[in-house]
């Protein structure tokens, strides 16, 4: 495992889009953008949509934290930043000829619950009113567990959320203190019997491994009182250490983190905890209790992965409202200005705001096809006309060198991951991304593997 890990220990993506964003071309606009949608909507419409809300601000700032956030105190920043979102949807609502079908909403940040509950109910009122609702939808949020109450639940409860995510990250005193982000057991324990009390069916851990401070000892700790608590998953990230980007991670230096095999042992407790418990490891990162949906979805191969992570509603169709959301159309992709001033005014003047994006070629969503499938499904395969491509010809060469450490199978045309392939997913994936050389990867535009 440590040869292994030396070896693959390189910068690569994390795959929640492909092309992933440093490589998009950028050749897009608020029209083009448009044009793409319009298409996306005849095409797919019919099968539904989702929604993603970016709600960037926070009061304070976790040091480990590589969200577009905005951080203040000022709580008048609430209701202007609620309007223009509505102003967004509605603008969007344009392009639609009959309510659109509506799978999947999710409130992301920033933290959702920095907003007062009254706001959210007046967002959540304004963008769920013109819409049908899926009867299998699936409605989530972020949310801080120092910060969320009681009327937050209710609220959101009663605009049909019943899945909520709770940004644990570690419960070790000294952890908390490095990465400036603190909640005590008994807060966390006290709003999930909240939560569950009020019909949340769907609790998810966020917690993430490879922070400064941590040790074998301190993950233990963490995973067992998660356990104790018993989500209903658990999203277990590697943390992503990139100061060129977020200049807050240089609140603590790399001889803090635990790196290479320290930092994937930590990973390998945690796994052996939840395994040992009755969860078992969805994907990338990810435990799930046998009852919860993402275990249910990789039984029936429906596990999906966006700009949210891993999802069971695959919609082709995902709008991301807000500051620096992402939009995806299948097609195209798009994200907003990343200034909240810009957004603001954007919306205010021209009704949208796309300032990034990527329309795909046909090559692109084949070769997004593989890594998708890699990475919801551990395995893919490739037509009999792919094989005969040059393009997949090298894809199939770089993959060898996978085969010949064991973390992989090719059986012809089918590529499967083994268990010991599972850490080096990303990896994988990577083989089949035209964009990544080893000049690129260089420059320090992602975050290691491990
Ligand atoms: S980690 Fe979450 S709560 Fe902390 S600053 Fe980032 S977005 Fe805000």
């Amino acid at each position: 495992m440590i040869d292994l890990i030396k070896k693959y220990n390189v910068q690569t993506p994390r795959y929640t889009s492909y092309p992933t964003v440093p490589f998009w071309n950028n050749k897009i606009d608020n029209q083009i953008w448009l044009t793409e949608l319009e298409k996306a909507i005849e095409s797919f419409g019919g099968d539904g949509i989702s929604i993603y809300i970016h709600l960037p601000y926070c009061e304070s700032l976790c040091t480990y934290c590589a969200c577009n956030t905005r951080i203040t105190k000022n709580h008048l920043v609430e209701l202007p930043y609620i309007k223009t979102v509505i102003k967004e949807w509605k603008n969007y609502l344009n392009f639609f000829n009959k309510k659109p079908l509506v799978n999947e909403v999710h409130l992301g940040g920033g933290t959702p619950t920095f907003f007062s509950p009254g706001n959210l109910d007046y967002l959540l009122d304004n963008i769920l009113c013109d819409v049908t609702i899926s009867k299998t939808k699936s409605f989530s949020f972020e949310a801080h567990p120092a910060n969320t109450t009681t009327e937050h639940l209710k609220v959101l409860n009663k605009h049909g959320f019943d899945r909520v995510s709770f940004g644990i990250q570690d419960y070790s005193l000294k952890v908390q203190d490095a990465i400036h982000r603190f909640q005590t057991k008994e807060e966390v324990e006290n709003i999930v019997n909240k939560a569950r009390e009020l019909g949340f069916n769907s609790i998810n851990f966020d917690l993430v491994y490879g922070l400064p401070f941590q040790n074998l000892e301190s993950m233990a700790d963490t995973v067992n009182e998660v356990i104790r608590v018993k989500p209903d998953r658990v999203a277990f990230y590697s943390y992503a250490h990139v100061p060129w980007v977020k200049p807050g991670q240089r609140k603590f230096t790399e001889m803090d983190l635990p790196l290479g095999e320290d930092k994937r042992m930590l990973y390998e407790l945690g796994k052996e905890i939840f395994l040992k418990n009755s969860y078992s490891e969805i994907g990338m990162d990810h435990f799930a209790l046998n009852t919860d949906e993402l275990f249910i979805a990789k039984g029936n191969n429906r596990l999906h992965r966006n700009f949210m992570g891993y999802t069971v509603a695959p919609s082709k169709i995902l709008l991301g409202l807000g500051t620096s959301a992402v939009s995806d159309v299948y097609t195209a992709y798009a994200q907003n200005d990343k200034t909240v001033e810009g957004y603001l005014a954007d919306i205010n003047k021209a009704k949208f705001s796309i300032k990034k994006g990527h329309v795909l070629s046909t090559s692109n969503i084949e070769r997004r096809k593989h890594i998708l499938n890699i990475m919801c499904n551990l395995q893919t395969e490739l037509s009999y006309e792919e094989i005969k491509t040059e393009e997949f010809k090298n894809i199939l060469q770089s993959l060898k060198s996978f085969e010949q450490d064991a973390l992989l199978v090719i059986n012809e045309n089918k590529i499967t991951v083994t268990e010991s392939g599972k850490p080096f997913l990303r990896n994988i994936a990577a083989c089949f991304d035209e964009f990544i050389s080893n000049k690129l990867i260089s420059q320090n535009i992602f975050s290691s593997t491990v």
